[in-house]
């Protein structure tokens, strides 16, 4: 097993002066560079008295500084990097539960993490990749396979969200799965715009791109069409981003196309809608190829492969790293073209959430980890997903908890009872419905409602569909039934 500085140093130690990370305009920091940040990352930790299974959270702007704060962070501690844009509440929220130890900021970190350190006695480090004095010295690895390295948190389908660690082993594993799907080499620049605190962006955008000794730009995020000028600065190979990225990008390119063809580009995080892989494989003439990732499987468990191996739209392709099976309620695996709960088990594969026994009890079966997601292989090992088993609305790569809609709905006092659910969408992959009974004598409407939501909720969690029911179908607990509502709906109308 290894570490993620063991890999990243075996490069660093055969040549040096090879670019690793790069800012959009181009510019460079070496592995021998970035090896020495890292190491002066972890010596201001240690400085502080921050133990390696302390929990450092990170909260910074995409960019190289960003990549720098991740990397060194996590050489030397348990690194929880957080959305910078957070409003204070959720800060307090994720630091409390995390029990953080001190916080990591760049330059361009938001007044609001500096705030936060100090209301809360935190110490606080500031860092940038003027760290990255090249003097050509290697790694201080003293991490074990064993050690987190990450700890994330799932959006949450039951009220708390679940704390997911990632061992050394776990990131090193899932790293070298995406490397080798995509058959990345040092000649290889990633362009990754996806954020630094998604698992996403951290494994196929940052680290898989170093595993394999290529280049990677930490872009501030997606700006367009700036996207494309990047692409040239920088000379990308390739990018990887989530559906509705990959629309915005189509939807600015116009006659845009990189200087060079890129080699090919990966889509994952949501279900990528044939007509999208189309487009942008008409677009930009180069193979699209869609993955299958989640916070548990340190991102990847399935991939397309690339030509001369074909691609299937619609599928996310074979197994790309840990063993998958299709499991029965019951945990007896399924033959080919039969639908269940498709599980996971391998050394990409966290061991389990923290501290949270029942979240475990019920994600383990044996040794297999159930992903939430339902699906079936077909007979050439290709996997197809066919739903999502737990709640969560999966809006183009936003996950929305529907409950929350739910809330807001029932505190209309026309409301009795509110229900959201995900419905399929040609190009979102899920877009978000609610199903309302009203009170008896109530004076408003769907306009009404919909006017409700969109002063308390943000407008991609507001309901495109807004369905005044006369009763909404219950489970045999009396408990309102979220999953299969769409087709419920769908076969009511007929
Ligand atoms: P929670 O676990 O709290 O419900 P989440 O599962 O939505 O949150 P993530 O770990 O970010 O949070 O997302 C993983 C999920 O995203 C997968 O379980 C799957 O449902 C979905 N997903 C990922 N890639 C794809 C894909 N290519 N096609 C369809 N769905 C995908
Ligand atoms: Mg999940």
């Amino acid at each position: 097993a290894l570490t993620v500085t063991a890999l990243l140093r075996a490069h660093a130690d055969t040549d040096g002066q090879q670019a690793a990370l790069l800012a959009a305009d181009g510019r460079t920091v070496t592995r021998a560079a970035l090896a020495a940040g890292m190491r002066a990352v972890a010596a201001r930790l240690r400085a502080l008295g921050i133990a390696r299974e302390d929990r450092v959270a990170v909260i910074a702007p995409n960019g190289p500084d960003m990549a720098l704060a991740v990397l060194g962070t996590l050489s030397a501690a348990a690194c929880a990097p957080l959305n910078p844009q957070y409003p204070r509440s959720e800060f307090d929220f994720y630091i409390d539960d995390l029990a953080v130890r001190a916080i990591v900021v760049t330059p361009d970190s938001p007044a609001l993490a500096r705030e936060v350190s100090q209301a809360r006695g935190l110490p606080l480090i500031e860092v940038d990749t003027g760290l990255c004095a090249d003097d050509g010295a290697a790694f201080s690895d003293d991490a074990s396979p064993d050690d987190i390295a990450l700890v994330l948190h799932t959006s949450g389908t039951t009220s708390r969200p679940k704390q997911v660690p990632l061992s050394q082993a776990n990131l090193a594993a899932s790293m070298r799965h995406v490397a080798a799907s995509l058959a990345l080499g040092a000649d290889d620049c990633a362009l990754n715009a996806m954020p630094l605190f998604h698992i996403h962006g951290l494994v196929a955008g940052l680290l898989a791109p170093l595993a394999a000794g290529g280049r990677t730009v930490c872009a501030p995020g997606l700006q367009l069409p700036a996207f494309f000028d990047w692409m040239d600065a920088c000379g990308a190979t390739w990018y990887t981003a989530v559906p509705t990225m990959h629309q915005a990008v189509l939807a600015a390119a116009g006659e845009r196309r990189p200087a060079r063809p890129l080699r090919f580009i990966r889509s994952s995080s949501a279900a990528l809608a044939p007509s999208t892989l189309s487009a942008l494989e008409a677009h930009f003439g180069c193979p699209v190829v869609e993955a299958y990732g989640m916070t548990e499987a340190a991102h990847q468990m399935a991939s397309n492969p690339l030509p001369p191996q074909p691609r299937k739209p619609g599928s996310v392709g074979r197994p790309a790293g840990p063993d998958m099976t299709i499991l029965d309620p019951a945990g007896a695996q399924l033959e080919a073209g039969i639908r269940g709960e498709i599980a996971i088990r391998g050394p990409n594969v966290m061991r389990g959430y923290h501290a949270n026994p029942d979240a475990n009890r019920s994600a383990f079966s044996g040794d297999w980890f159930r992903t939430g997601d339902e699906g079936y292989f077909d007979d050439d090992g290709y996997l197809f997903i066919t739903g999502r088993l737990k709640e969560m609305i999966n809006r183009g790569g936003e996950k929305i908890t529907p409950r929350e809609i739910d809330e807001v709905l029932l505190g209309h006092p026309d409301v009795a009872q509110a229900l959201a659910f995900a419905v399929p969408h040609a190009t979102l992959g899920e877009d978000v419905a609610a199903a309302v009974v009203l009170r008896p004598h109530a004076v408003t409407d769907a306009a009404g409602l919909r006017a409700h939501l969109f002063t308390r909720l943000a407008d991609f969690k507001v309901p495109s569909e807004l369905l005044l029911v006369d009763e909404i179908p219950k489970g045999a607990t009396g408990k309102m039934q979220r999953i299969g509502m769409a087709e419920r709906l769908a076969s009511a109308r007929r």
